[in-house]
């Protein structure tokens, strides 16, 4: 599969967010869109979900797609998680078959094991951010979109976090955004 983004341009009032942008991403392939605190990185992931309209240009979804729609595990900008839930329980609630077991041997693999079962309000940001990784990548999809996921993580957990992400991406398309592209190296860095 492949998505085909074409002069894709997107504007909020007076300012232009994208212009013309265009990307193909491709199978098997790991794109970091990198770039300034607004320069559009979020704004172009909207996009590509389908959850905000260019204002010119399209997104062409092509070749085999398991779904009739653009099936993505996501990690959003903000963690999106249910607060009184705990990480195991925001883990099985996405998919049929995240057993609560597969929920923890998962979710062990990026936070300590006496932080699972407590309510995700009394996890730190960084571990909130695990949890939302995890969460993405336990659901069957096309490809995972990660808005700067790594926020919140030291180097170490990134590390870990990144070989993670990489285990889970199997053949699919990987597009992350973020600050830097420390571990990052395997994918191709699109600046905006
Ligand atoms: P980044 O993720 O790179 O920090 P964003 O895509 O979030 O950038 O935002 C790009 C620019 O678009 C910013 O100037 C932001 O304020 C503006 N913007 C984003 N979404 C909206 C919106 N819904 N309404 C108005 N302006 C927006
Ligand atoms: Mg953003």
């Amino acid at each position: 599969m492949t998505i085909d983004l074409e002069n894709i341009s997107k504007s909020y009032g007076a300012r232009k967010v994208l212009d013309n942008f265009n990307l193909e991403i491709a199978d098997d392939h790991s794109y970091v869109i990198t770039g300034p605190s607004g320069s559009g990185k979020t704004t172009l992931l909207r996009i590509i979900l389908g959850l905000e309209e260019p204002d010119s240009g399209k997104v062409h979804l092509m070749g085999d797609y398991k779904y009739a729609w653009l099936n993505a595990g996501v990690v959003f900008q903000e963690n999106r998680l249910c607060e009184n839930f705990t990480a195991v329980q925001n883990v099985v609630m996405v998919n049929k078959k995240n057993s609560v077991k597969v929920a923890e041997e998962e979710l062990l693999r990026l936070l300590p094991e006496d932080s699972i079962h407590k309510p995700v309000s009394e996890l730190s940001g960084g571990m909130k951010r695990r949890v939302s990784i995890v969460r993405a990548c336990c659901i069957p999809s096309d490809m995972l979109i990660l808005d700067e996921p790594f926020t919140g993580l030291d180097s170490d957990n990134r590390k870990l976090a990144i070989d993670y992400i990489r285990e889970k991406q199997g053949r699919n398309p990987l597009l992350i955004t973020a600050h830097d592209t420390e571990g990052l190296e395997f994918c191709r860095e699109i600046r905006l």
